[in-house]
């Protein structure tokens, strides 16, 4: 097959699979897509009798074409084992009118864990394949949950080395502690002033200092990403799309063919984006809901076609998506220009400069598969107390968002398709948001000390992931100015 991978700033710059995987993102700041979407060879029903893992070499194998049949195996092996607290690695589970695709399994509990936990041997085995003897160093922008996952991915992996920058004090004290606490001595953890949207920008940077590049490579270095701009991660997370509506085949929930919804939380969208290249593959899709919290710049540019960064940034009790930057978006943008890699350039120079983007009017039928909306603060609060309330299932902030959102979608144009929503992380994650929604008494109080309430309240066995994590040693406290992010990495690799 011809598949490659071509950068949405410039069409000729263009790679294999595993080059993709490896350099994170393109030498022009664009972001690697494929050439032409694949479809799935075998019948949705066929892959209904599937585990986990043979779904993912069926989906995977699509995108990752330059690997062998033993290669992308093995990578799914790794990562797809007992670090996952349930064998089927994600569930779906019905509640009242919809299906919460859980993904918060994994050693993190957040869905991070599903592409992270794979993208090391991804990355490893490209660099085999590529004679690239470089030691890789991983710089990631997080807003909570991808430091910690990536970390949990890549530590103590031979030839590589990771370092994280977190907003401090943008994220909830589980989170914090969880990636201060991460043993690994290639492991690095920066808490910077800025919020995400500064780190992601830093990180960005540092990828396109050619300068910085040279003296990396004379030091036999280089960088790659473990943030969702690298197709390493986005691949991965088709896999569950996929996986979710095969289940539903299973369970008689609908007939092969039937359209189903996707309700994703969202952030820097590429959770979303996955479910959008799930569709592509063959996956029969009605619509996928964009959920946002207060910061709505995604469900505003649905609404007008325009993307406007140029607002207050809101910190909420569901950090992962406080994001004004949705770096994937540039991916679908480059799909409404008709692949033109000058326009989609254009338009994100004219982010950079003038924080905002108009797509021109013909650009707008492509958003069609997309639907936008918010829920404020006090509307994910009210939506964890009344699923709790009528359902006893108790569910995270993120995947809160993305509840409320549906279920105001449905009241308001009583679309009854079968709808999945991504449940993006563990509620014992957030516990204090949480525990606060459903009952008052608990407003305010500590995270840790939570966590034996909200196991009495959920019935749901205290992760692994934050069994004994109070008491875990801190094991980093480096804290830069976002303006010192590269002289930080130069710090750490000696240059
Ligand atoms: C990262 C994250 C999101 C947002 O996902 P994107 O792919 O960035 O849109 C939502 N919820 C949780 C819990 C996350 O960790």
């Amino acid at each position: 097959m011809s598949l490659f991978y071509k950068s949405t700033r410039n069409s000729e710059n263009q790679v294999s699979a595993s080059q993709a995987i490896l350099k994170g993102l393109s030498d022009d700041g664009g972001l690697f897509v494929p050439s032409e979407f694949p479809k799935l060879q075998l019948s949705l029903t066929d892959i209904s009798k599937m585990s986990y893992k043979e779904t993912a070499y069926e989906v995977m194998k699509l995108f990752l074409n330059d690997f062998t049949e033993e290669e992308l195996k093995n990578c799914i092996e790794n990562a797809y084992d007992s670090k996952f607290d349930t064998e089927n690695i994600c569930e779906l589970v019905n509640v009242g009118d919809v299906n919460y695709l859980e993904l918060y399994h994994g050693a993190t509990i957040a869905f991070k864990d599903m592409a992270l936990s794979i993208l090391p041997h991804l990355l490893t085995t490209s660099a085999k394949k590529n004679n690239i003897q470089n030691k890789i160093v991983i710089l990631t922008a997080t807003s909570g949950d991808t430091g910690k996952a990536a970390m949990a991915g890549f530590a103590d992996v031979p030839g590589t080395e990771i370092i994280v920058f977190y907003p401090k004090g943008g994220v909830s004290r589980v989170q914090e502690k969880q990636m201060l606490s991460q043993t690994g001595a290639n492991t690095h953890v920066v808490g910077i002033t800025g919020n995400f949207d500064d780190a992601q920008t830093g990180v960005k940077e540092m990828f396109n200092n050619k300068d910085l590049e040279e003296r990396l490579l004379s030091k036999g270095i280089q960088f790659s990403s473990a943030n969702s701009i690298n197709i390493g991660r986005l691949v991965p997370q088709v896999v569950y799309y996929v996986f979710a509506y095969s289940r539903l085949i299973k369970e008689g929930r609908i007939q092969d063919g039937d359209k189903v919804n996707f309700v994703v939380p969202t952030g820097n969208f590429g959770n979303i984006l996955a479910a959008f290249y799930a569709k592509q593959l063959g996956v029969p899709v009605n619509k996928l809901i964009c959920a946002s919290n207060e910061n709505k710049v995604l469900f505003d540019f649905f609404e007008t076609g325009i993307y406007d960064r140029m607002r207050d940034f809101i910190l909420t009790t569901s950090p992962s998506m406080d994001i004004l930057i949705s770096s994937n978006l540039e991916r679908l943008i480059y799909l409404l220009t008709g692949e033109d890699s000058s326009v989609t350039a254009d338009m994100m120079n004219s982010l950079k400069a003038n924080g905002k983007y108009e797509l021109k009017p013909e650009m707008k039928a492509g958003l069609a598969d997309f639907i936008g909306g918010w829920s404020n603060e006090e509307r994910v609060a009210k939506e964890i107390h009344d699923v709790y309330e009528n359902e006893k299932y108790v569910m995270d902030t993120h995947t809160a968002v993305a509840s409320a959102v549906y279920h105001d979608y449905k009241a308001k144009t009583g679309d009854d398709t079968v709808t999945v929503i991504a449940s993006t992380a563990s509620p014992y994650k957030f516990a204090t948001a949480v525990m606060g929604a459903i009952d008052p008494k608990y407003v305010g109080v500590d995270d840790f000390k939570l966590i034996d309430e909200l196991n009495k309240v959920a019935g749901i066995t205290i992760p692994k992931a934050v069994d004994g994590l109070l008491e875990a040693p801190v094991l980093h406290n480096t804290v830069c100015e976002t303006a010192d992010m590269q002289k930080t990495v130069e710090g750490i690799l000696g240059l």
